[in-house]
């Protein structure tokens, strides 16, 4: 497999007057042509800022890169010009984000929005920008392109407008493709439809996808690999099987157990995370989780522990790993939570799994 990402001990921070908020805590991963990555993990956990940092958007100041490599293609992004960034920005590496107003311009022609990157970084000429840009519509789903073209965002419900930032996000075909949440402001139905869109799309054209969201139910559905931060930390990583049928770090546990489903027999026993996410000015020594763990050991209070491999592409950063650790098995209701993945996500065979008659 081809890396188009390699990030190495991202740090991430702000300079506020209370303190350095130490957002990104020295976080690895990497992106494969092709595949779809979810980061998950609670509101705080470094999601966004990780991504935006990929894409040099941290706001300087407050916020700086502190130390590590964004290796993309091979060359590190992190010390570019923004002049340099320029040309990788929506060309090369694009993002998508929650609201879909804050990436177009409420006062400009929607086929002008799009035209604009077509111009700018495939230097088409206008006319052949407008025909591109009216494939690019009908690609996302809209009718009618050369009608839909005239109008201005606010003519489009929150679902096409999501559409309309997917076809301006693609317009250049770039390498890897940020989703920050695309999916959380719509409702239910239009979040079904994008991320079927979605991954449409990504079976038309080759583009990583880094998918960020809360919620573990649509990870099945969309990704292949999928990364759990807390606390500016990944603290799991592992295919999608090995997440909703191999979990090993109580976090992931915890959202697991708090995935809402529609599967109302045990309802009544999912439980939020006790507690709340660590203070990032002062991060606590040891396993951050620590404090919320009915698991922690006395080392996990002294001692941050290491990353530990399980297989070549589950890797988990808790002491529960360690050889003379105590065995611990994860709560029923995590489970219980395979029940309500989608219909279609078949049971996988991992090492040392009994079958399971959920
Ligand atoms: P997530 O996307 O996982 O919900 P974020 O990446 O947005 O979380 O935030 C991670 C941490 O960084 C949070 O503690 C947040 O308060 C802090 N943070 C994000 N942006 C800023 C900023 N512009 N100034 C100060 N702190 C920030
Ligand atoms: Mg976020």
């Amino acid at each position: 497999m081809e890396k188009v990402l390699d990030v190495k001990d991202l740090h991430v921070s702000f300079d506020l007057h209370a303190g350095e908020v130490q957002a990104v805590r020295g976080v690895d991963f990497h992106l494969e042509k092709g595949e779809t990555l979810a980061i998950v993990g609670e509101s705080g956990s470094g999601k966004s800022v990780t991504t935006k940092a990929l894409m040099r958007l941290i706001p300087n100041p407050p916020g700086r890169i502190k130390k590590g490599q964004i290796l993309f293609d091979g060359r590190d992004l992190a010390p570019l010009s923004e002049r340099e960034m320029e040309k990788i920005r929506g060309k090369e590496m694009s993002m998508i984000f929650q609201d879909p107003m804050t990436s177009l311009n409420p006062t400009m022609k929607i086929g002008k929005q799009i035209m604009e990157p077509l111009m700018k970084h495939q230097k088409l000429s206008k006319q052949e920008a407008h025909k591109r840009a009216a494939e690019l519509l009908v690609l996302v789903g809209l009718q009618n392109p050369e009608m839909r073209m005239k109008q201005f965002p606010h003519q489009f419900s929150g679902g096409q407008r999501q559409r309309i930032v997917i076809a301006i996000a693609l317009a250049c075909n770039p390498k890897v493709l940020i989703a920050d949440e695309p999916t959380t402001a719509l409702d239910v139905t239009i979040q079904a439809q994008i991320l079927e869109l979605m991954k449409e799309l990504q079976k038309k054209i080759d583009t990583a996808i880094i998918f960020i969201t809360h919620d573990l139910g649509v990870v099945a559905n969309v990704a292949d690999r999928v990364a759990v931060m807390y606390g500016g930390q990944i603290v799991e990583t592992g295919t999608v099987d090995e997440i909703f049928y191999d979990p090993r770090h109580p976090y992931t546990w915890g959202l697991l157990s708090s995935m809402p489903s529609p599967d109302t027999d045990h309802e009544a026993e999912l439980r939020a995370i006790p507690g709340t996410p660590p203070d990032l000015i002062n991060p606590p020594k040891g396993d951050a989780f620590a404090l919320r763990s009915e698991y922690a050991m006395a080392i996990d209070f002294e001692q941050e522990p290491p990353l530990y491999k399980v297989s070549d592409t589950h890797f988990v950063k808790s002491w529960l790993l360690h050889e003379q650790a105590p065995h611990v098995e994860p709560p029923e209701i995590v489970k219980l939570q395979r029940r309500s993945l989608p219909g279609n996500y078949e049971k996988p065979v991992l090492a040392g799994e009994g079958v399971d008659n959920g």
